[in-house]
């Protein structure tokens, strides 16, 4: 099956999906109402964390290598550095939480990891404190990837493949016919498909410290019972140190880009206690994004129950990032009718967490 398509939205989604179904042999236009990794998408941001770890949810686990693969490809065959290969840390503060859910999973599915003492963590940052924790898991095989340059990477490619990307807003009221129209709008979901894509846009707060050049390259790391994460010295960029606790519900549109002083006090504190070296470090960037969070953390992939040549594809909850491109291959299989989409991935009222994102 292939034909028109349309899809709305250059995220790392609708940049992903358009780049796919052109390679079918689609005829594929590609909407985006701003430019394409605009700051304002979350798929605009510095950096975005790729691990394989994902508690017992064996599904993402495995997309998440297959992702893996995909960014590798795409950084190869376009020259293009978008992949730090630093590996990433997980600082286990139980015996019984998601950490050690994870190692089950990832020895499942035969992704490369190993259970380190506290002790023995010291050494994969220039300083660490470890008083508190239990253990730490380490998957040499997560990274980094650079997010603004790889959806614009994967929209250049869209238009190698022949995808046509023009800038405009659609709604749905003036959605031109398709075969096929793909919405992967992101944090504007929910407002231009009220009560059918039923996500929660929470503000985010990140920031990055000034470390010394031994940060330089330094892991990736996740604190999930804390409710933090980040990631050593990327680029330039200085050490990434982000709360992930809840937050306000924000509109895209007219958020205000500006760091909140709790946010920054909070990080600081964080970093401070985790990472003494880091007490006195000068804050040299920030960011403010917003997640798009489903009820249970799961994606959202489905029909509109209405016009059934149209997908609903978002509510990346804080950890869409990583799939993009493997993602893509699912709903273009599932726009090909070649499957059906996860029963956890439908529209409507959702029950339970997953916890699949960074935080508990
Ligand atoms: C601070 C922060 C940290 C994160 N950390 C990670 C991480 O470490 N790892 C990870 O895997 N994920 C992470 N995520 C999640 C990840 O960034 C998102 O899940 C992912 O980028 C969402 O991509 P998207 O394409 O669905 O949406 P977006 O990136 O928001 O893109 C949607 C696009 O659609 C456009 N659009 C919307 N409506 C219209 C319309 N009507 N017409 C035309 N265009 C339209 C928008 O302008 C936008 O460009 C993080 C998110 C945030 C905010």
């Amino acid at each position: 099956m292939s034909g028109r398509a349309l899809v709305v939205g250059a995220g790392v989604n609708g940049a992903s999906i358009a780049r796919e179904l052109a390679g079918r042999g689609w005829s594929v236009t590609l909407a985006e109402q701003h430019s394409p990794g605009t700051v304002r998408s979350a798929s605009g941001g510095d950096t975005r964390l790729l691990r394989a770890a994902h508690g017992n949810e064996d599904w993402y686990t495995r997309l998440a290598c297959r992702a893996r693969a995909l960014w590798l490809e795409l950084q190869e065959e376009t020259g293009t550095r978008i992949w730090e290969p630093v590996g990433l840390a997980w600082f286990a503060r139980s015996a019984t939480g998601f950490e050690h859910q994870s190692v089950a999973s990832l020895a499942r599915n035969g992704v490369p990891h190993e259970w380190l003492a506290p002790e023995a963590a010291r050494d994969l940052f220039p300083s660490l404190a470890t008083d508190d924790l239990h253990g730490v898991l380490w998957e040499p095989e997560a990274g980094v990837l650079h997010a603004r340059r790889a959806t614009q990477l994967l929209v250049e490619d869209c238009g190698r493949r022949g995808v046509r990307v023009e800038p405009n807003r659609v709604t749905p009221t003036e959605a031109p016919g398709r075969d096929a129209v793909v919405w992967a709008c992101g944090a504007w979901l929910p407002h231009l498909f009220p009560g059918v894509a039923e996500v929660r846009i929470e503000r985010r707060d990140v920031l990055f410290l000034g470390g010394d050049a031994s940060w330089r390259g330094t892991p990736g790391w996740v604190e999930y019972d804390g409710g933090f994460y980040g990631h050593g010295d990327v680029a330039g960029l200085g050490v990434k140190v982000a709360p992930d606790g809840p937050s306000d519900e924000v509109d895209p549109e007219t958020l205000d880009r500006r760091v909140l002083p709790e946010r920054e006090r909070a990080a600081r504190a964080y970093a401070a206690r985790r990472f003494p070296a880091l007490a006195d470090a000068p804050l040299v960037g920030a960011r403010v994004c917003q997640y798009d969070l489903s009820p249970d953390t799961h994606f959202l992939v489905g029909r509109h129950p209405e016009r059934p040549s149209w997908w609903l594809v978002g509510g990346g909850s804080g950890h869409g990032f990583k799939h993009g491109p493997a993602l893509a291959e699912y709903v273009a299989d599932c726009v090909e009718e070649k499957r059906d989409p996860e029963p956890f991935h439908a529209l409507g009222p959702r029950a339970g967490n997953a916890g699949l994102r960074t935080g508990a």
